[in-house]
């Protein structure tokens, strides 16, 4: 791991390739005056002539300005002093890190407020990773070091850790299929936890076999490429003490199977295990943060493609709890996948349950494209959920699981179909058979089709992996063993 320092140097004598500072729009603050003072006012002027405006996100940089020792000066905008939150830290200093990564820099320092100091930290490193992470020379570089203007260590080390397990959900949705499939994601996780301090476990095809995961096992017999389950632990509080379960959906490439994607649907298609990214960089998050928490988290992993083989359109399968589930369409896959992991989950002694999955392109419709689902079971601990997720700054909806969705995937010869009536409410009737495996353990669907890809970039990230939600549940587990849910 990179090591950031903390410095505490005047500005005018840093020595750095660059030093990025947070402006806001409203207030002025010590090294903004110091800054000034060591400038002649340079960037004063630049303020009351409108050449900056501070906005969120608005990047200015400057190059060798008098009275600086640093080469650079880079402005960053976080907007107006009453609206600065933790998604607006991040973007902020992701933006002008971002900016700055087209050169290969050796030094950088950054001086930001001492709110949301950790989301600034973990925001240069989200935005000085790339998704081309197979390219000979890459456009995107990291800085050599960097070091945090600050006397507070916990949030540089802790904006680290944020930024470096964002940035492993990135990078696994990131690396191409040929790459990354099922045994090779199961191997970067074996290391990860060792790394990281988290147990895993590894079921292969026999021990689900063994398990009766049959859902899974029928998604995954088109591929020459055998799946994987596994199961992440990590155990920071009391052994009487709840235990909550993030289920991830790990499609590592998705073709649709006989339900063929068109081509264009099919290049992205490596990101539909989104979802278990979302959950193993919580677990490296998690567990490097010591936090008092118990967690398990667990990822079916699969690859959906045609051969003789494949599990047809027709075929009926009886699930892991038993239910049987007649298949109309193959490229509804993830909910199968999901179905035998979220049993597993339940019936391993999960007191609350969260998955993810990149799991329909209905809940795009209905939220676009930074927006996830949310469903569940269970009004209390969505609530708690959605209060994380808002303090996180990363974007959520519930949508509603009456019962009438129900009745859209009952079956005439099965228990269950995996597809809904038609197209309309096709991201609820997903989540009503997941509900299905679930029991009676408090759960919460998060739909992460939208925010886990991103076809173009932002100013504060590359376009590809996002590593959403991540932030959110480092912010759930904290409470979570407060909370009297
Ligand atoms: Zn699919």
């Amino acid at each position: 791991m990179q090591q950031i320092k903390l410095t505490s140097s005047k500005i005018g004598e840093v020595d750095a390739d660059a030093i990025i500072v947070g402006y806001f729009s409203d207030q002025s603050s010590s090294y903004a005056e110091e800054i000034s003072d060591a400038t002649g006012e340079f960037v004063g002027n630049l303020l009351n002539n409108g050449d900056f405006e501070a906005k969120p996100n608005e990047v200015v940089v400057l190059p060798y300005i008098k009275g600086l020792q640093a080469n650079r000066l880079v402005l960053a905008g976080l907007g107006k002093s009453s609206e600065f939150n933790a998604a607006v830290a991040l973007r902020a200093a992701g933006s002008a890190a971002k900016a700055l990564s087209e050169k290969k820099l050796g030094h950088v320092v950054i001086c930001f407020p001492a709110d949301f100091l950790a989301e600034a930290v973990a925001g240069v490193i989200v935005g000085n990773h790339g998704q081309d992470i197979m390219r000979s020379e890459p456009k995107i570089h990291s800085f050599g070091s960097f070091s945090v203007m600050t006397g507070n260590t916990s949030a540089v080390t802790e904006g680290q850790i944020l930024g470096n397990a964002i940035n492993t959900a990135r990078m696994l949705v990131n690396l191409p299929p040929n790459v990354l499939y099922p045994e090779t994601f199961a191997e970067r996780v074996e290391t990860l936890g060792e790394e990281s301090g988290f147990e895993v476990e590894v079921w292969d095809d026999a021990q689900l076999q063994e398990q009766e995961c049959r859902t899974l096992l029928a998604v995954a017999q088109g591929s020459d490429k055998p799946p994987r389950m596994l199961t992440m632990k990590y155990l920071g509080a009391t052994e009487d003490a709840p235990v909550l379960a993030l289920v991830g959906k790990g499609v590592t490439f998705d073709s649709g199977g006989y339900s063929l994607k068109p081509s264009e649907g099919m290049l992205d298609m490596k990101c539909d295990m989104g979802g278990a990214a979302t959950v193993v960089g919580a677990m490296q998050a998690i567990s490097l943060l010591n936090l008092p928490i118990n967690v398990v988290g667990y990822c079916g992993l699969v690859e959906n493609l045609v051969s003789g083989r494949a599990y047809k359109l027709g075929d009926v399968i009886r699930s892991r709890n038993g239910k049987t589930i007649e298949i109309h369409n193959t490229d509804a896959e993830g909910r199968l996948v999901l179905a035998d992991v979220l049993d597993v989950a339940s019936k391993s002694g999960a007191d609350h349950i969260v998955d993810f999955a990149t799991l329909t392109g209905a809940c795009l419709v209905a939220l676009g494209l930074d927006c996830a689902g949310l469903f569940t079971n269970d009004q209390k601990w969505c609530d708690q959920f959605r209060e994380a997720a808002d303090l996180a700054g990363e974007d959520s909806w519930q949508l509603p699981m009456t019962d009438n969705f129900s009745e859209q995937i009952k079956s005439n010869v099965a228990d269950l179909k995996n597809v809904g009536a038609g197209r309309w409410g096709g991201s609820i009737t997903a989540a009503k058979f997941l509900e299905e495996f679930v029991a009676e353990t408090p759960w919460i669907h998060v739909d992460i089709a939208g925010p886990a890809w991103s076809d173009k970039e932002k100013k504060w990230i590359d376009a590809g992996g996002s590593g959403c939600f991540v932030r959110t549940l480092v912010q759930l587990a904290k409470e979570y063993s407060q909370a009297n849910l």
